[in-house]
């Protein structure tokens, strides 16, 4: 038998922004689907009118897109499928596995008081057709009254429900609008959803899900159901613990390669792998790495990866991370200066960096003009004495080859003849370039400002 194609899908409810959780969940989804040659489709979840909005699914669509999950297909909205949700709620009717209900909210509820902690059981279950009445009425699953559901999950195994706990649910509201656990299951099937990975918190939906993938005949996806993410402190993750969106990660300035590589590791392991690419987490992604227990958020393990990604990046990839960096955090994108002299710096540059704000408080030599304003320390290191080395060291080398060689070896004649150590030059050469003393290698700045840049900011500090 052939096996059939790895359908996977995120379905996020339109209600604010991309949780960091959410943003987990659709990466397991991406990868499972990606490592098999299969599909990853997006559902947006907005049949909750009052709480779902365009800007909400906005958000969603941007923070995926910002962290490198790309989908197949159009997003599918499950509002737009109401008709089809009815549909096969009419459907299940006439075939006897749902049945109309015409209990009111009142009568329910009275039943509820006589009945303590007992599941509904409405008396339109088994009731002769010939005495419905022409009203309104709800159309509800003819679920199995004994027994068990065992969900077979591949992340808690399995898992068992006694059917005489789980009321028959409602599918179509009188008004006929769609339930929305009876909409999930008509959309994953109509979807040709294949694996479900989704936080655990729907656990107990997958059993009552599951009865209406039976009385429709329609093939079990596999479950599995991905503990939630915890704080530092173990607890539940809240906002007390730090950044809860992606797009607050996204401002903190860590690289999308390095959430994804950050996000695989909370909650599923390979070995005792902790950095890895894109591709090895596709090969490597299965269900059966998936924990049983709540990983935790750790903000020092996420500066470690962040760090290890930014060093191994490609200079296009990093500059693309840098754009969205910068777009994320609504500052200008770089100009084409700017971009000239931060490319030859980079190498050296994200051998250091951990976050990109780290990156780009480095680059800030590259970044700024003329004149370069000096901070206090820039200032003092620009005594008289040394701005005097820095004339004759500008003299020095209007005509050296511009390579590191020769500009080590024009600093170092000059530290010589002035008498005084190479530290004595680097410090005013900072601040003249950087306007201030903490900087990259002052050689490492010279060679990306090149000949004229570094020039002339050496003959403005010395003006
Ligand atoms: N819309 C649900 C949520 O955002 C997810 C439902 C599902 O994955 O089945 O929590």
């Amino acid at each position: 038998m052939p096996q059939s194609p790895v359908v996977t899908r995120f379905a996020p409810s339109p209600t604010g922004y991309l949780h960091i959780g959410g943003a987990r969940t659709a990466l397991f989804n991406w990868l499972f689907a990606r490592g098999r040659g299969g599909k990853f489709l997006l559902r947006i979840e907005d049949t909750d009118r009052a709480r779902s909005t365009p800007e909400a699914t906005q958000a969603i669509l941007e923070g995926l897109t910002w962290l490198g999950l790309d989908w197949d297909g159009e997003p599918v909205s499950q509002f737009a499928r109401a008709d089809r949700h009815a549909e096969v709620a009419r459907q299940m009717m006439e075939a006897g596995t749902a049945y109309p209900c015409y209990t009111t909210p009142a009568e329910i509820e009275a039943w509820r008081a006589a009945n303590p902690n007992q599941p509904f059981v409405s008396p339109w279950r088994d009731s002769d057709p010939s005495t419905r009445p022409d009203a309104p009425f709800a159309i509800r699953l003819r679920a199995p009254r004994e027994g068990v559901t065992v969900i077979h999950d591949a992340v808690q195994g399995d898992v068992t429900f006694r059917n005489d706990q789980l009321d028959d649910m409602v599918l179509l509201r009188s008004d006929g609008t769609p339930t929305y656990m009876h909409a999930v299951v008509v959309d994953d099937h109509d979807m040709g959803v294949t694996h479900i990975i989704r936080g655990d918190d729907h656990l107990t939906n997958a059993a009552r899900q599951a009865q209406v993938y039976a009385a429709n005949g329609w093939d079990l996806p596999v479950f599995a159901h991905i503990p939630l993410i915890h704080g530092t402190d173990g607890k539940k993750l809240s906002k007390r613990h730090g950044a809860v969106g992606l797009h607050e990660y996204a401002a903190l300035g860590y690289p999308a390669a390095a959430m994804r590589n950050y996000l695989a590791r909370l909650g599923w392991s390979h070995g005792d792998d902790e950095l890895f690419d894109d591709a090895q987490a596709m090969e490597w992604f299965d269900l059966g790495g998936i924990g049983k227990a709540p990983a935790r958020l750790d903000f020092k393990k996420l500066e470690h990866v962040s760090g290890h990604h930014i060093a191994a990046m490609s200079d296009e990839a990093l500059l693309a991370e840098l754009a969205a960096f910068l777009k994320a955090t609504d500052q200008p994108a770089l100009s084409p200066v700017q971009l000239q002299r931060l490319t030859p710096a980079l190498g050296v540059l994200k051998q250091k960096a951990r976050t990109l704000p780290q990156l780009l408080d480095q680059a800030r030599f590259a970044l700024i003009d003329r004149p370069v304003a000096a901070d206090d320390k820039a200032r003092a290191a620009l005594d008289p004495v040394s701005v005097g080395i820095l004339k004759d060291l500008t003299a020095a080398t209007q005509h050296v080859n511009w390579t590191r060689d020769d500009l080590e070896a024009a600093a170092q004649r000059m530290a010589e003849s002035h008498g005084v150590g190479l530290g004595k030059i680097a410090a005013p050469l900072r601040a003249a370039l950087a306007g201030r003393t903490t900087t990259p290698s002052v050689f490492d700045m010279m060679l990306a400002l090149g000949r004229d840049e570094t020039l002339a900011r050496l003959a403005d500090a010395t003006a």
